[in-house]
């Protein structure tokens, strides 16, 4: 076990000004809070905190983050208080060692959504000081570490958090070197056997190529130091899980793998990164594809450095990174490598300089408060921890950071919510641009918004960020719930009317408890999907009332024509409706856009001018049919579901209505054509077209036309008949 003196050298080498008596009273402190406790390994528990301190000695943190690693587990596992940690070591130290007690209560479960909540708590505890994630990614990684100890059955519920949470965390903070022993202690636990075979495979390739390693190294510094470049060049093994997991994307096997080796040239300017690029890529040939300069465009989390692949020494493909020595230490230590959280007592949160990588977590947590269910919070935390981002503009500069793929929808949400719920389009670089359309690096992109829009809810599948698609979700699902609550309220109030009583908003907001809802909305959201019958709220509100009169329920009110064939038709009864539907109590029903959850007849559609009826059906609406379509056979049965509907359409803003229309062709050239282009000419709309039976002389087609009314179906039908090449024209459902 660590002595004192050791912890304190540690520490000393990189801080002169560390003070020594902080640490020697936090170490004694947390060895006699933990007195006896042993690990499950046999070690004294105190071992553990010091180990955790140790690792973060590595990553040069300041003194509160190592004091707080070594009290970590105190007032988790011991009789130690905040209070007394405040007295002794001073406020910021008890704020941090409580975070990490919020943290270590998280308790590991293997449920999707209880990893999920853990996430949410982590990263709310780390948002009042990042420092606690530090603390509890080394903490995790002595954990890992010593994993062997922890009871079987757990033991791949650790390893499996840590590949999905932890080493991306590390990872997203910039600290690869963590990332990297997170992932493979994770994957040497999880795939055992594949794991074994990587590693005896690099062993048996070690073997074969002996001094390759170092022979390369020899050569590439030799090439580089004769331009007179003041370089140190490091080659390396690549650990297994990355070998593993490139295995995996390429689906290759391992003697495939040509990029076993990676080398890092060190330089101290940014000038030298570039001029030792250019020997490299004179002296030995490029593989094309390969070359990424991170140096003029960091990478989210600040990371720097230029790669590339060159044909090396000995006809083997040579993975290069070449960075400056301070490009290295923030690509090894990420966030901790800030000198932000290092000799700056009293300074808990980020002063003026935030790095990239504290803005993310900033943003992640953001994400929090939009109230997202942890399963979807897990998910697009996990994806964002994954993928690249790309760098976009607001037309006044401001940067907005999207995953990729992300569109201007995304980037509006981004922005903010109302943007996002109110863009109507967007111009990317000062181009119209679909607002689906993926974003690149570098867009700038402005938003077109408009007032009073709801977001298409298939925007929910299009978008990339888990803000969009919370917003969205809630914004539809806002929207269809203000529509069938608008729904049942009309039929509520006309049940209400055809009671004979007058309706009262208050009076039914006094018996809504009787009703077991709990607001008025609720009632008529619940009326409008067809959970509740609108006679029973009429008998709430008028206990006294009889219910509907015999004859009028069953009694046929509305009548109309099938017609069979042409000039045939069948006269027919329809229970429980209007022979004329009441202006004030009749639903009124508009175009495609509508305000209520209206269908029109799945074949044959209905347009104005036709007599309607609606059919309620429980959580979908009404579906408007003409009064003459067959299909209401299906529900002479259920005159409860019969509602009375009227037309009501807009002249300034004329909409489409559906239809369907059967037209049998000649089979002449062009005579598809010409149908197209009488329906174009009148002003149709064709929606959809079938070729749905074809003989040697005619073809039958069945077209979906948006029309405006009965009279402008007229006219279309009329002009068609006129053509020569038609044979017959009808209306299905007509
Ligand atoms: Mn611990």
């Amino acid at each position: 076990m660590m002595r004192q003196y050791e912890l304190v050298e540690r520490v000393r080498r990189y801080n002169p000004n560390t003070d020594e008596s902080l640490l020697d009273r936090a170490y004694v402190y947390a060895m006699r809070a933990h007195g006896t406790q042993k690990r499950a390994s046999g070690d004294p528990y105190f071992s553990h905190p010091l180990e955790v301190a140790a690792i973060l000695t590595d990553l040069k943190l300041d003194d509160a983050t190592i004091v707080a690693a070594l009290l970590h587990d105190t007032i988790e596992d011991t009789d130690a208080t905040r209070d007394e940690i405040d007295r002794i070591f001073g406020a910021q130290i008890g704020a941090l060692v409580e975070g990490l007690t919020k943290i270590k209560k998280l308790d590991l479960v293997s449920k999707q959504a209880k990893q999920a909540e853990n996430l949410r708590k982590l990263l709310l505890a780390i948002a009042d000081d990042v420092r606690v994630l530090l603390v509890k990614l080394a903490d995790r990684l002595h954990n890992m570490r010593t994993l062997k100890w922890v009871p079987e059955e757990k033991r791949n519920r650790v390893a499996q958090e840590t590949l999905d949470i932890y080493a991306p965390l590390a990872g997203r903070m910039g600290m690869h070197d963590m990332r990297e022993e997170l992932e493979d202690l994770s994957f040497r636990q999880l795939s055992a056997e594949a794991y074994e075979s990587i590693r005896s495979r690099l062993q048996a390739l070690k073997e074969h190529n002996g001094e390759l390693v170092a022979a390369i190294e020899r050569e590439l510094s030799d090439a580089v130091a004769n331009r007179g470049i003041g370089a140190l060049v490091k080659g390396r093994e690549k650990r297994p899980y990355s070998i593993w997991r490139k295995m995996e994307l390429k689906s290759i096997a391992f003697e495939q793998l040509s990029d076993i080796y990676g080398f890092r040239i060190l330089v101290d300017r940014m000038e030298d990164c570039y001029a030792a690029l250019g020997v490299v890529h004179t002296k030995w040939p490029l593989v094309p594809g390969r070359f990424k300069d991170y140096i003029s465009t960091p990478k989210q989390n600040d990371y720097r450095s230029i790669h590339t692949t060159v044909v090396g020494p000995g006809r083997q493909r040579v993975e290069l990174q070449i960075r400056t020595r301070e490009m290295h230490d923030i690509a090894e230590y990420g966030i901790a490598a800030h000198a932000l959280y290092k000799d700056a007592p009293g300074v808990a949160a980020p002063g003026n300089r935030e790095s990239n990588a504290y803005a993310w977590l900033r943003r992640t947590i953001e994400l929090l408060a939009e109230g997202s269910s942890p399963e979807e919070f897990l998910e697009h935390t996990k994806l964002e921890l994954f993928h690249d981002q790309v760098f976009c503009f607001t037309p006044k500069g401001r940067l907005i950071i999207l995953p990729r793929r992300a569109t201007p929808i995304d980037f509006a949400y981004a922005v903010h919510t109302g943007v996002g719920d109110r863009a109507v389009g967007s111009k990317v670089n000062g181009k119209v641009s679909p607002l689906v359309s993926e974003l690149h690096n570098g867009d700038e992109v402005e938003i077109i918004t408009a007032e009073g829009q709801t977001p298409p809810a298939a925007w929910e599948s299009i978008v990339a960020t888990g803000k969009a698609r919370a917003a969205i979700r809630r914004a539809t699902r806002a929207a269809v719930r203000a529509q069938y609550a608008g729904l049942g309220k009309r039929i509520v109030e006309r049940a209400v009317a055809r009671a004979g009583k007058v309706f009262s908003e208050e009076r039914l907001a006094g018996v809504v408890p009787r009703l077991a809802r709990t607001s008025l909305d609720d009632v008529y959201a619940a009326v409008g999907r067809g959970e509740m019958r609108a006679d029973d709220v009429v008998k709430a509100i008028y206990p006294e009332w009889a219910g509907p009169r015999v004859e009028e329920r069953g009694a046929p009110h509305g009548e109309g024509w099938f017609e069979l064939e042409r000039g045939q038709s069948l006269k027919f009864k329809i229970p429980g409706i209007e022979s004329d539907p009441d202006p004030k109590t009749a639903i009124p029903i508009r175009g495609i856009n509508r305000e209520l959850p209206v269908h029109f007849a799945p074949n044959g559609g209905a347009v104005p001018g036709d007599r309607i009826v609606g059919i309620l059906t429980p959580g979908e609406g009404i579906t408007v049919y003409p009064i003459q379509s067959p299909a209401l056979q299906e529900f002479e049965e259920e005159p409860e579901r019969w509602l009375d509907v009227r037309w009501d359409v807009d002249e300034d803003d004329p909409q489409r209505f559906p239809v369907q229309i059967v037209v049998v062709a000649t089979n002449e050239p062009g005579s598809l054509a010409q149908i197209a282009q009488v329906i174009g000419e009148r002003d149709g709309n064709i929606e959809n077209l079938r070729m749905s039976s074809r003989s040697a002389d005619f073809t039958r087609m069945v077209i979906d036309i948006g029309v405006y009314d009965l009279r402008h179906l007229n006219g279309i039908l009329a002009d068609l008949r006129a053509r020569p090449v038609v044979s017959s024209v009808e209306r299905v459902n007509g």
